[in-house]
């Protein structure tokens, strides 16, 4: 199985991403909106094909991503039926099983953060993703949203800590760079459950946690009825004056195929030096010669009437560029993706 741990710093959250190496089928378990961008460059860049999205639970504390992948490439909304939430094309319960090519995962209902949590186990038991529900060495909180300690108490032993042990966590969250941990090791360490915990200890712990109400409270959890569709109805606006894409890099790119025919759109940068701009390769017609190492102190002699796109080499050094006309104000940038290599490739 192909794996990711994906990060948003923002919620703390961790995002999942497992595929079939060989079909190259994928699913992607608790995608972040503000992190769309990143997990479709990714997928693009491991050429997978992503069926659906799933999530672990109706978020109190960041925005699903999983109705802007459907919008962007048409994978399913998988979220548990319990919610009722609208957009969502796989209802879950307990007890299905979602097949993503040689690999299946498991639907475990394990409610008591929320009604609806959900984990999602590996049919071969050897991993299992616990949204909110069993946190490393925590557990997800349960003083809002339909959250209640005695239920949570039952899903973690019944559901959770019935799994070999030798079985690997991974969670929703953690505010410690904890990435992982074992069925295991939190029935030895947990400090909430672990080492056989009574219900009431578990649940005393729960009911006085003090914690803040989470900020995107008001926010998250009406979107998350809704998938993740904005209320605007609209996907976050892209750059529109040409098929720019994110790099999972975190570079805007742009095609050479697309540039060739609408040179007279853009305004190219070469960021070269003068003997390479005149060299073996060429320029591309019309381009406009500032080498990276000036690039700093003449950015001012840009003018922002038309899209830059930033040509080198192989994109790497444009690449760069792109980051520097933007830290200048210059909004409208990309990187030529391949740079002049592959430009003379297409000729
Ligand atoms: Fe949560």
């Amino acid at each position: 199985m192909l794996f990711r741990q994906l990060y948003d710093a923002t919620s703390s959250t961790y995002s999942y991403l497992l595929a079939d190496p060989v079909t190259r089928e994928a699913v992607l378990i608790d995608p972040v909106f503000e992190r769309h961008q990143r997990d479709a460059a990714l997928l693009r860049e491991l050429g997978l094909k992503l069926l659906c999205t799933l999530d672990t639970h109706c978020h109190a504390d960041h925005v699903t991503g999983a109705w802007l992948m459907h919008e962007a490439l048409g994978s399913r909304i998988g979220l548990a039926a319990v919610y009722g939430a609208a957009n969502v094309d796989l209802p879950l319960c307990h007890g299905d099983t979602l097949k993503v090519g040689g690999f299946a995962l498991e639907v475990r209902a394990t409610p008591g953060h929320t009604d609806g949590c959900l984990s999602f186990v590996t049919t071969d038991r050897g991993w299992v993703f616990t949204g909110d529900a069993l946190l490393v060495r925590g557990a997800g909180r349960t003083d809002f949203q339909q959250g209640d300690p005695h239920r949570l108490f039952r899903s973690i032993r019944e559901q959770l800590f019935s799994l070999p042990d030798a079985c690997a966590v991974y969670p929703g969250h953690d505010y410690e760079g904890r990435t992982s941990s074992t069925i295991g090791e939190e029935k030895a360490w947990n400090p909430r459950i672990g080492n056989d915990a009574r219900e009431e200890d578990f649940v005393g712990y729960m009911q006085n946690l003090g914690l803040p109400h989470p900020k995107q409270l008001a926010i998250a959890v009406p979107a998350n009825l809704r998938a993740g569709l904005p209320e605007s109805g609209q996907a976050p606006s892209l750059p529109s004056w040409g098929p720019v894409a994110a790099t999972y890099a975190g570079f805007w790119e742009i095609a050479s195929e697309w540039v060739r025919l609408h040179l007279d759109r853009v305004q190219v940068l070469d960021v070269r030096s003068a003997a390479e701009f005149e060299g073996e390769l060429g320029h591309v017609p019309g381009a406009r010669l500032i080498p990276l190492d000036e690039l700093r102190a003449r950015v001012a002699e840009l003018k922002n009437d038309k899209p830059i796109v930033v040509v080198c080499q192989t994109g790497k050094r444009s690449a760069l560029a792109t980051v520097i006309l933007r830290q200048a104000g210059l909004e409208q940038v990309a990187n030529l993706a391949g740079g002049m290599v592959r430009w003379r490739e297409l000729e």
